[in-house]
């Protein structure tokens, strides 16, 4: 079997067997493009390690007779001497976490050579002293920094700043101590440049498994590669003087997108010297004074690798007395500003298709578009204090404060920017959250009640920063033993998870019109409608403008935090006679009324869906001694009664305890007001405008497990509904609406079917059906999850991305029992997942009919619908 292969001669070549930078020289090989002479061992010899099986060593051999016939030099030759790099390169590109050698096949003799036949005895110095440095430090194992110190150490003595001072004596003095700090820390350094390529050859397939890759991979999620492929490619040298240099470029701007050729290149340089800084590189376009006819072919390169590739490239050259020379061509990294850019223009200039402009979108990257963020340049002049986790993107600034009341009451003071920074937030705590500038909790998840709520509300937050003591009884925060009270300032960049000391500057997000551009393109091939899950007009408003068709999900209790309504839930809740709450009840009705009312008039024409009353009725109790006084006065009752109260309303597991549809059950009473309040509502709209066209009303009845649950409510909103008719004349002709489930136990899927013949829509929470039929609570999951992915027990945290296998099929099944007991009954998605691309691609292969998610997520939910279906 053939494990070697000279560049452009694979006869079928993959990144699979070549890795991304074999078949980018590869590639660039066939083009007729000026690469140095090369040759690739394929990634399957990765596993060998150190001992590669005789007939790769043999086709090793062979390949090096055919480099040195092409090239008329000769592999440790001192009068000709074929130097070699040794270069790693896996499928995917794993930017600087594995090793090559420069320079390789030198020595005393040869480097003699090189001086003689280039008649520039620095060069050959300057080359031998990078070679001995890269070696010992990547095949020898040396570290890095002591081979700098000797290094400093010279240049100091002659009072040399730049490498490139440094004369041919000098590096020999630099030469003499690297050969004394190998023979002090490994012995002698190989001279055999034979030994020298087989040591490197192994030292880089041994860097696929260093600590630095394998974290790597971790991290960004790369799996299922079998390891590096291994490069050994002719040197060509950018150090030989002012007519030669080494750059790396991209086709387009990585960062904006914005066309035309952008990077950075070094003159009498070698390698990473461009990217290492220790000299400040010049920008790419004044190449075209100082190497005008290298420019010139170097973006004739440019535009011909784009034009094959059809995608923007990350490009490595070196110029050798003035002649140009590839050495690295892939798919360039961009920010989600510059992906949309590029593939929208990509279309407009007829390299590439719609479809294929979509696909290149990752969707996850897009609410990047959407927030301010913070400055790159500034963060690295402050002081990172902690980091946490990137619960919902956005940048930050602002003074701290350690309550949701206190948010409240210093903005209502006049202060501005205010950060809320809890040990972890709670529904009540919404008002402050709101109000507040960014969120920042010490425990909690990426699904923690901070963490959903500002994605909701779009609202930047960094959740589970452990390294955060937050007091609020002192006002304090404590982190990294200094303390940080009301009056100073942090920022968070809550697409990172960094929290910063003090304020860090931000630049403004535009919605570009390439991005409105590439929406519009996914409206053309998604098949799923998307909703948004909101309440309020201000979210409401947002979803539209992002392209929302109508609401998923409309949680009525978030109502109930606003203003003084939480005293009329609170009467609710005590009395202790029908008459009495219906009382409390009926206070509570004109505020539901004004808000469905502001729900309907911002989504005419699409579809309102209202979730009934959700959560159990202790959240709206104070849960401090402070606020419970509070409520005492407010109430005119006794503190005791108060606290027997919210004692005897404790429970042990609220979330399955008495809420959802249950809450219905028992007090219909509730249900009435609330479907009483959405009735009036709609009959309002029509009243101020007889044109007003509903697109249809959702009322969805929460945590269903049983029919006869559905059974008895349907009922007490069929009653309902038909009285408020009766009253104000109106008919289910004009106010078209619905009564459907939601779907979020176990049993409700598996009885789907008999649920279907009394609901007329199924939306699947999401969030509920992974925490019931996994059986972990999503407030503590945090506690193990993270351990669960690290063993790999889940690919993702399924609270993040739906968990496909189990509780993907049961919304498979359903769907399909639903369909059996109602042929068309309409199903969606409202939990967190509605907004995650490979749950929304699950969501259309499970034949949903929409997925509805946070206003902030509706753009992504477009885009990764379009994907799916495409
Ligand atoms: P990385 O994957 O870390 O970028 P590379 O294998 O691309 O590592 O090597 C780093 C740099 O070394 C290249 O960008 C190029 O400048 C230089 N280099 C590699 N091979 C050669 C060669 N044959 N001749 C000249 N320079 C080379
Ligand atoms: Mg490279
Ligand atoms: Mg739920």
């Amino acid at each position: 079997k053939q494990y070697c292969f000279m560049f452009g001669e694979h006869p079928n070549p993959t990144k699979a067997i070549l890795g991304g930078k074999g078949i980018g020289l590869a590639d660039m090989t066939k083009f007729g493009l000026p690469v140095p002479y090369g040759f690739t061992i394929t990634t399957e010899c990765c596993h060998f390690g150190k001992d590669l099986p005789a007939d790769v060593e043999k086709q090793i051999d062979e390949c090096i007779k055919k480099l040195e016939e092409k090239s008329g030099k000769k592999f440790g030759d001192p009068t000709n001497p074929l130097l070699v790099s040794v270069r790693s390169g896996a499928a995917i590109s794993m930017p600087g976490m594995m090793d090559t050698v420069l320079n390789l096949g030198l020595n005393a003799e040869t480097r003699e050579g090189l001086a003689k036949k280039t008649n520039n005895p620095r060069f050959a110095a300057d080359s031998y002293r990078r070679f001995m440095q890269m070696f010992g430090n990547v095949v020898m194992e040396i570290e890095h920094d002591k081979f700098e110190k000797v290094l400093a150490s010279v240049k100091s003595k002659h009072s040399r700043v730049l490498d490139t001072d440094l004369t041919t004596e000098e590096l020999d003095e630099v030469i003499v101590g690297y050969q004394d700090l190998v023979r002090k820390e490994k012995g002698e350094f190989p001279t055999d440049p034979r030994v020298q390529l087989r040591m490197a050859i192994d030292a880089v397939f041994g860097s696929w498994s260093n600590p630095r890759a394998v974290t790597y991979r971790r991290l960004n999620g790369i799996t299922g590669l079998i390891g590096t492929a291994v490069n050994v490619q002719m040197m060509v040298f950018g150090n030989t003087g002012d007519r030669s240099g080494t750059g790396v470029g991209f086709t387009r701007n990585p960062s904006t997108g914005e066309a035309g050729a952008y990077g950075e290149y070094l003159l009498n340089a070698q390698g990473e010297d461009v990217v290492a800084g220790i000299r400040t590189p010049h920008p790419i376009t004044l190449m075209e004074q100082e190497l005008p006819e290298t420019y010139k072919e170097l973006m004739a390169v440019f535009q011909l690798l784009e034009k094959n590739f059809k995608d923007m490239q990350d490009i490595e050259f070196t110029v050798e007395e003035g002649k140009l020379f590839m050495l690295q061509t892939r798919s360039g990294k961009r920010t989600a500003a510059a992906a949309v850019r590029i593939a929208v223009e990509m279309v407009e200039e007829g390299l590439i298709d719609k479809e294929e402009a979509l696909m290149r979108i990752d969707a996850d990257s897009i609410p990047q578009l959407l927030f301010p963020r913070l400055d790159d340049a500034d963060k690295k002049n402050q002081k990172l204090l902690a980091k946490g986790l990137p619960a919902s993107p956005g940048a930050a600034i602002g003074k701290l404060a350690f309550t949701a009341e206190e948010v409240v009451k210093r903005l209502a003071a006049g202060e501005k920017d205010l950060i809320l920074a809890r040990e972890e937030t709670c529904p009540d705590d919404i008002e402050g959250m709101n109000a507040a500038k960014g969120i920042v909790t010490a425990r909690g998840g990426m699904t923690s009640h901070a963490a959903v709520v500002a994605r909701g509300m779009g609202k930047c937050c960094v959740s589970g920063v452990s390294a955060l003591h937050i007091d609020a009884d002192k006002q304090q925060m404590i982190v990294g033993g200094k303390t940080y009270g009301p009056n100073d300032f942090i920022t968070l960049d809550g697409s990172t998870g960094e929290v910063f000391e003090n304020k860090v500057q931000v630049v403004e997000a535009t919605v570009s019109g390439h991005f409105q551009t590439i929406l519009d393109w996914a409206n053309e091939f998604r098949r799923l409608g998307v909703r948004a899950n909101a309440e309020n007009r201000k979210d409401a408003m947002k979803a539209r403008e992002f392209g929302a068709e109508g609401i998923g999900l409309a949680r009525t209790e978030h109502m109930f935090f606003t203003g003084n309504r939480i005293i009329a839930v609170r009467e609710m809740i005590l009395a202790d006679q029908v008459e009495k709450r219906e009382e409390a009840l009926n206070k509570l009705l004109p505020y539901q009324r004004a808000d469905f009312v502001d729900l309907f008039s911002v989504n005419e024409g699409l579809p309102v869906n209202i979730r009934l009353l959700d959560p159990p009725l202790h959240e709206f109790l104070p849960s401090t001694k402070a606020d419970m006084k509070q409520m005492a006065e407010e109430m005119h009752i006794s503190v005791e009664k108060v606290e027997h109260l919210c004692a005897s309303m404790h429970e042990i597991n609220p979330m399955i305890g008495f809420r959802g549809c249950r809450l219905g059950v028992v007090y219909p009473e509730i249900s009435r007001m609330q479907i009483r309040a959405i009735v009036e509502a709609a009959c309002e709209c029509v009243e101020k405008n007889a044109n007003y066209k509903f697109g249809g009303i959702e009322i969805m009845i929460p945590v269903v497990a049983h029919v006869k649950e559905v059974e008895i409510l349907r009922e007490v909103a069929l009653d309902t509904i038909n009285k408020v008719f009766a009253e104000k004349k109106q008919t289910k002709e004009r106010i078209p609406y619905k009564v459907g489930v939601m779907i979020e136990l176990p049993r409700a899927c598996i009885t789907a079917e008999e649920i279907a013949k009394v609901a007329e829509f199924f939306s699947f929470g999401t969030n509920d059906l992974t925490q019931t039929t996994l059986g972990y609570s999503r407030d503590d999951a945090g506690k193990f999850i993270p351990v669960y992915l690290e063993k790999n027990v889940y690919e993702k945290d399924p609270f993040q991305a739906l968990d496909q296998t189990g509780v993907g099929e049961l919304i498979h099944m359903a769907v399909e029992r639903g369909h059996k007991g109602r042929s068309d009954i309409h199903c969606g998605i409202c939990g967190e997942h509605g907004g995650e691309p490979s749950s929304i691609d699950f969501c259309h292969r499970a034949g949903l009919d929409y997925v509805s998610c946070s206003p902030f997520r509706v753009p992504v939910a477009r885009i990764a619908a379009a994907q799916a279906a495409i």
